[in-house]
């Protein structure tokens, strides 16, 4: 299908030193050249992928601004794609649309990349992988969209697809000469690539499990009773006031949540109200609502205070906690020796003095991500990759279970419900809703 010329801006509005201004489609070209003029360019004999300087002359606009000319399909969209960088002025960048705009259409968000997928340039994961990309906000996201944007998952799901090509291919031949009697061994090899792949899935579903967090970050409560010390800590790993410090008991009456970046991760801290069970009613609320940001947290920094012994509350509070989700932090050793508590993982700081903060921190990270996650390996952030995957293991299992009592036409039946699974990450079977879903989320000009 020839699809219409289309134009958009690139770049952010508002005033900035440059805007992109772009154009795809068979058109593209011959639009510019209404425009666009430079003393070393002749349109019959431009070359591509090379910057011009020279004017785009229209409606009282006379811009001088740099001009690049990608030919069909060496561009971003396989497309013709011409491209304006101008001054970063807003009016101007919105005037300039509006004339190409008059030979063309405005194109939609991710219409530039949808029409790259299209024409083959990239698949469906690896563009998922660009609004990752776009959207990420630390290093270990970035990562992630990388891994996707760079073919890396592709790759892998392309390979499993491929093994199950080829033993759908050898069933074929099997069903075709069934007087050869090969549909023991071909069962048997069904057999062993469906294993292999549904070990690999389940590595692969099982280091995304907590995929999720690199993109929403890890909740991490803190909590303890009133006056250990909570709302000071929040402030010395933030590393900046926020909090309401004080030393009257039961300030901090809601939670208080802030995010830091720690090895690449987004950490998101609660600072809880101080669990006590007397007070009135407003800090009972509070309470609650402390329990409940518990129970959502991934982590729980358990504070309390070295200057004293610990409180049968405190001690009762402690013990319905779930040990591998807590840190025991010890404050105020500025105060009283250290100590340690058995049977937990421990930390004594200064929250005052900011003192074992980067200690604490480590300790932070070791507990939800690098005894959880290998970040070397791929790790999928994407709800829908892991929801496919996770269909696909499904699957496979099912077929494992039952291939013995499977007729060979049956068993090719199933495998090829595998592989169109696993074609749902490429877009290799994907429906046209769920393409347009998936660029619909890209922001415009993209
Ligand atoms: P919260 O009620 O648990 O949030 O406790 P706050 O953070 O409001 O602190 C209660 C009091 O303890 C304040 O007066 C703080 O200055 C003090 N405090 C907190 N951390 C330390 C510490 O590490 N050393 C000392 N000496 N005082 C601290």
């Amino acid at each position: 299908m020839e699809e219409k010329t289309i134009c958009a801006i690139s770049t952010p509005l508002g005033n900035s030193a440059i805007s992109i201004i772009r154009m795809s489609g068979k058109d593209s070209l011959k639009i510019a050249e209404k425009y666009f003029s430079s003393k070393s360019l002749n349109y019959k004999k431009i070359e591509e992928r090379k910057m011009y300087l020279g004017a785009f002359k229209a409606e009282g606009i006379s811009e001088k601004c740099l001009f690049v000319y990608f030919r069909a399909p060496y561009s971003y969209t396989g497309e013709d794609v011409v491209e304006f960088q101008i001054h970063g002025g807003e009016y101007l960048a919105k005037k300039i649309l509006e004339i190409l705009a008059k030979n063309c259409s405005l194109a939609l968000p991710g219409e530039f990349t949808k029409r790259a997928f299209f024409n083959g340039k990239i698949s469906l994961d690896e563009a998922e992988g660009v609004i990752d990309i776009i959207n990420a906000e630390t290093q270990a996201e970035l990562s992630s969209a990388y891994n996707l944007s760079s073919g890396k998952f592709n790759r892998e799901i392309s390979a499993f697809q491929k093994s199950l090509t080829e033993v759908l291919a050898k069933i074929e031949v099997a069903l075709d000469y069934p007087e050869h009697d090969e549909e023991l061994i071909t069962t048997k090899e069904a057999q062993k690539v469906l294993l292999e792949i549904g070990d690999k899935l389940e590595q692969i579903i099982e280091n995304s499990s907590s995929g999720q967090k690199l993109k929403s970050g890890v909740n991490i409560a803190i909590c303890g009773s009133p006056n250990v010390g909570k709302s000071s800590l929040l402030n010395a790993l933030l590393g900046r006031e926020r909090a309401i410090v004080s030393s009257v008991a039961g300030t901090t009456r809601d939670t208080i949540s802030e995010t830091i970046v720690h090895n690449g991760i987004k950490f998101n801290l609660t600072d809880t109200a101080g669990i006590r069970s007397e007070g009135d009613e407003i800090e009972k609320i509070g309470i609650e609502r402390a329990k409940k940001e518990i129970e959502n947290s991934d982590l729980t920094l358990f504070v309390v205070d070295l200057t004293r012994e610990m409180t049968e509350e405190e001690k009762a509070l402690l013990k319905e906690l779930d040990k591998e989700k807590t840190i025991v932090v010890l404050n105020k050793k500025d105060l009283a020796a250290e100590r340690k508590l058995s049977g937990y993982t421990c930390v004594s700081i200064s929250a005052k003095r900011e003192e074992n903060i980067s200690k604490l921190l480590n300790l932070i990270y070791e507990k939800t991500i690098a005894n959880k996650i290998d970040l070397s390996k791929i790790v999928l952030t994407n709800m829908r990759h892991i929801t496919i995957l996770k269909e696909a293991k499904k699957l496979v299992d099912k077929t494992l279970q039952t291939l013995d009592s499977m007729s060979l036409d049956v068993v090719a039946f199933e495998i090829k419900r595998v592989w169109n699974e696993l074609g749902k990450i490429t877009g290799e079977t994907e429906t046209e809703e769920i393409i347009d879903e998936i660029f619909s989320k890209f922001c415009l000009g993209k």
